[in-house]
């Protein structure tokens, strides 16, 4: 049976890595890391990761400041407030929490965010040069993974590797880490023809759909490394995943629960991206 990787713990040594290098800077005379969140409207689920960040900056040291809109903010008023951010000295990194409005476009406002302020790692800039194997800022997500695989003291060059889902923020960057990491990627998303037989030819599986159940325990290849994305919330109030925890965690080497796998790496790697950004700050004006 396997071995359960353990995200909250390995979560909370990156962020009292972070506090120790937040620590440090201060101590030679550095400015606090400042984090500017924006949150359009008012999404239940949204209000949630922007109290869990903010929480986590307060503790690692980080200057976290909100900037709540309302939900009738025009593509505009959200412009010129990345504007005032980009231009804004004691802000280290931007992050516009998704998803907006409808009657709103993320796009051109996270192309607006300069990139190396940019600290989910979703402007093309920054996907680019992850694609181009030379990542700057990295997705959260996808990071928060690469270092659960690295802390739990698994090498990854040369598995087969399958990822379920393609999304921008999860799935996409995912492929890209883990071609990056050496392995052989295959992508399936919702026009994949034979999902069961991509699964059981992988390794390293990665599973960030929003399906509970969607991978079949039986189809996880012995021995493999399963991470499961998948945050779904059952009728009783349960958190689980996409993938049939139970007959999998029976074939699987590795594995992530839901919660407590995936879901505590994002906001970890947040502060790891912020700490960065403010480093890539203090060199360019340096
Ligand atoms: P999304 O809806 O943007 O993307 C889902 C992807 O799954 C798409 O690429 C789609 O093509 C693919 N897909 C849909 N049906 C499929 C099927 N039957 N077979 C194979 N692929 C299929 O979702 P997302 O934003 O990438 O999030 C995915 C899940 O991960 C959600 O449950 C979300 O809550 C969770 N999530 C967790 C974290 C975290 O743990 N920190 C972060 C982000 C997202």
């Amino acid at each position: 049976t396997a071995q359960l990787i353990d995200g909250k713990a390995i979560a909370a040594h990156v962020r009292q890595q972070v506090a120790r290098r937040v620590a440090a800077r201060r101590e030679a005379g550095a400015r606090t890391p400042g984090l500017a969140v924006i949150l359009v409207g008012d999404d239940p689920a949204s209000h949630v990761y922007v109290r869990n960040k903010h929480r986590a900056c307060a503790e690692a040291g980080v200057h976290s400041v909100q900037h709540q809109l309302p939900a009738a903010t025009t593509q505009s008023d959200l412009e010129a407030m990345i504007d005032a951010l980009n231009a804004d000295p004691s802000v280290d990194g931007i992050l516009l929490q998704l998803p907006l409005p409808e009657h709103l476009d993320a796009g051109p406002i996270l192309e607006r965010i300069l990139p190396h302020k940019d600290v989910d790692g979703f402007h093309p800039y920054n996907l680019g040069r992850l694609a181009q194997r030379q990542p700057l800022m990295r997705p959260c997500t996808p990071k928060g993974i690469m270092t659960l695989l690295q802390e739990s003291g698994l090498k990854v060059r040369g598995l087969n590797a399958t990822v379920v889902g393609a999304s921008n923020i999860v799935g996409r960057p995912m492929a890209l880490e883990l071609m990056l990491a050496g392995c052989t990627t295959t992508v399936c998303h919702r026009f994949t023809r034979d999902l069961e037989e991509h699964v059981r030819r992988a390794e390293l599986l990665v599973v960030a759909v929003g399906k509970p159940g969607l991978v079949k325990g039986e189809w996880v290849r012995d021995d493999a490394i399963v991470i499961d994305v998948g945050i779904n919330r059952e009728d009783d109030g349960r958190l689980i995943g996409d993938v049939e925890f139970t007959p999998a965690a029976e074939r699987a080497s590795h594995i992530t629960p839901v919660p407590g796998g995936v879901g505590p790496m994002t906001v970890a790697s947040l502060l790891e991206n912020t700490l960065y950004a403010a480093d890539m700050h203090d060199a360019m004006q340096g």
